[in-house]
């Protein structure tokens, strides 16, 4: 595999302080045993992936003993745990797994990254708070020269890719872009965006979000890149 698993150009993102409510909320999370504080990485948490890569995952947030422990999106928590295998099977990710920062996971024409960049209380973001981090996310976005297709992993995600493009003046109301697993939207030259359930384990469970359906969407995406040239 010829990925990556380097980081984007983010200077003063480990130290942003935009949202105390999130930044108050991350110092006061009780570990979840046997981990303990020292082991939580606490800090706004960056996207990780292929820089050259032609698609982009965009989750909601860091999940409270996953991305907030880790240091990495969806990386030792139930969403990265459905997710990975199948990133895995479908050629974007280099193992089925990933546990924590050191575990050589690297990821090929795939970055990953959350629209809110530190854990939310009871995994809420508020309006200011997404609005707070939305140029971090576009920081990224501008530094995947070659992205072509954007993926956005539950309704929260996609509404805030959609306000990316309401700033571009690529849209007008967000209410003509109805989020459903597999829509698949195109503005002009843009990235093309493309909804898909959240792999939470609360989706998984209740059987809205299957292995089949995300495996479909990811090979929907490849086509799409593909058609794109
Ligand atoms: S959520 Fe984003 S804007 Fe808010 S403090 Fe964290 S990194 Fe900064």
């Amino acid at each position: 595999m010829t990925g990556a698993c380097a980081g984007l150009d983010l200077p003063g993102l480990l130290a942003c302080r935009r949202c105390p409510r999130l930044v108050e909320g991350m110092r006061q999370l009780k570990p979840k045993p046997p981990w303990t504080r020292d082991d939580y990485w606490s800090r706004p948490v960056p996207g990780f992936g292929d820089p050259g890569a032609r698609v982009c995952l965009v989750g909601l947030a860091p999940g409270a003993h996953g991305a907030n422990r880790s240091g990495r999106p969806f990386t030792g928590d139930g969403a990265g745990d459905f997710m990975y295998p199948l990133l895995h099977r479908a050629g974007f990710a280099s193992r089925p797994d990933a546990v924590s920062l050191e575990d050589g996971l690297e990821l090929a024409d795939l970055y990953i990254t959350n629209a809110v960049k530190c854990l939310p209380p009871g995994n809420k973001p508020v309006a200011r708070e997404f609005a707070n981090c939305r140029p971090w996310l576009e920081q990224e976005l501008e530094q995947l020269e070659n992205l072509q297709v954007l993926i956005a992993l539950g309704g929260d995600a996609f509404r805030n890719l959609l306000q990316y493009y309401r700033s571009r003046g690529l849209i007008t109301r967000l209410t003509d872009y109805p989020f459903g697993h597999g829509v698949v939207y195109r503005f002009g030259n843009a990235p093309i965006l493309v909804g898909s359930y959240h792999t939470s384990r609360y989706n998984i469970q209740t059987g809205r979000l299957t292995e089949s359906m995300f495996m479909q969407l990811l090979d929907q995406v490849r086509r799409l890149v593909a058609a794109s040239g």
